[in-house]
């Protein structure tokens, strides 16, 4: 697929990210806090044993943690990486989008950091070493990126890593933006978090160069279904917020390109369950529930599947990769010359997805 491989190897190299898996008691303190509080709902952690002490010294201490209710977890969360390091603190404090985006002040920021502080750090004292699996080779993934998008300038300095927190779930991911550095946090069987959020950081400002209209934005909220599909967290797309397009770019890149996983192959075998008989369809349907890992019952299972309608399947799931088709020969397209950059390209062709293919 790349015609200039050397080329691009070089551009790769050339940028020096320092990538480190890190621990983070802090951090791992606020994610036991908050399953304590029941807003997680992780009941397969395997090393439950070695959190007997800490959960022992709770009680012991009498340590309240009935203040945490009152916040979001995503912003404690932030404030756990920051703990103790003024300088993350004050990136956090002055990344006025991500202030923006929450809602809050940097005085709020402030606020609940003196309220939390103290707390996080008591319980981050008991937190036990998680065992860390195997180092994974974060800078090959990097290289592999950025040999497709060919980035010109990433402003990223530093990128900190933190896997396996036994109280979160494999799908859970997450990343705080500090502008020059990022730390991502991730499940060992779930590494394409890395990719996801990495990409992120790079491709959202390019991707609010594309043009957008009325009628594009019509279509594809009427296309993508917001009400079930796990599209439905970012809102529908509108001239201000684009999160739907960035979700859909990542996707579209982590699940088919990075995978060298074929899309349109992909609608063809949707648009041939057509001329399949009832029981093979089933057995599709079964294959597609296991390959997302969701757990159901046989008769759970076999409940829901009387009730879907092969032909409202067919066209539902079409019309949920719509945008994600447009996207994906957009990649392609780009993918097949070697001149220019994502960004360059993205400029070249600001109305491409407007176009349906
Ligand atoms: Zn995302």
């Amino acid at each position: 697929m790349f015609e200039n491989i050397n080329k691009n190897e070089k551009i790769a190299e050339k940028k020096d990210i320092k990538i480190e898996q890190i621990d983070n008691k802090n951090f791992t303190a606020v994610c036991y806090i908050y399953n304590k509080l029941g807003d997680f709902n992780i009941d397969n952690i395997n090393d439950n044993k070695s959190f007997d002490e800490l959960e022992n010294k709770i009680n012991e201490e009498n340590i309240d943690i009935s203040i945490f209710r009152n916040y979001n977890f995503e912003i404690i969360e932030w404030l756990s990486f920051c703990i103790d390091d003024e300088d993350k603190l004050n990136k956090l404090k002055n990344n006025q989008e991500l202030l923006k985006g929450k809602n809050i002040t940097e005085d709020y920021i402030d606020e609940v950091y003196s309220k939390v502080k103290d707390t996080i750090k008591q319980i981050a004292e008991y937190v036990p070493d998680i065992k860390q699996k195997e180092e994974i080779n974060f800078n090959e993934r990097l290289k592999k990126i950025n040999n497709f998008f060919k980035f010109k300038d990433i402003n990223i300095q530093n990128i900190e890593i933190v896997l396996d927190n036994p109280f979160r779930g494999k799908e859970d991911g997450s990343c705080i933006n500090l502008g020059d550095e990022i730390i991502i946090s991730t499940n060992t069987e779930n590494i394409d978090n890395f990719d996801h959020e990495f990409l992120h950081t790079q491709l959202n400002s390019m991707i609010d160069n594309l043009q957008m209209d009325d009628d594009f934005i019509n279509i594809i909220n009427g296309m993508l279904k917001f009400e079930k599909s796990n599209i439905k967290e970012y809102g529908e797309l509108s001239m201000q917020n684009r999160s739907a397009l960035y979700e859909e770019f990542i996707r579209t890149y982590v699940n088919y390109f990075s995978k060298g996983e074929d899309l349109i192959e992909q609608v063809k075998e949707i648009k041939n369950i057509k001329n399949v008989d009832d029981e093979e369809f089933k057995e599709y349907l079964k294959n597609k529930v296991k390959e997302s890992g969701k757990i159901f019952s046989e008769e759970e299972l076999e409940e829901a599947m009387q009730k879907i309608d092969k032909e409202k399947y067919i066209e539902s799931s079409i019309k949920e990769k719509e945008l994600q088709t447009r996207i994906y020969a957009f990649y392609k397209e780009y993918s097949m010359q070697s001149d220019k950059n994502f960004e360059e390209y993205i400029n070249e062709f600001p109305g491409y997805i407007k176009r349906t293919v």
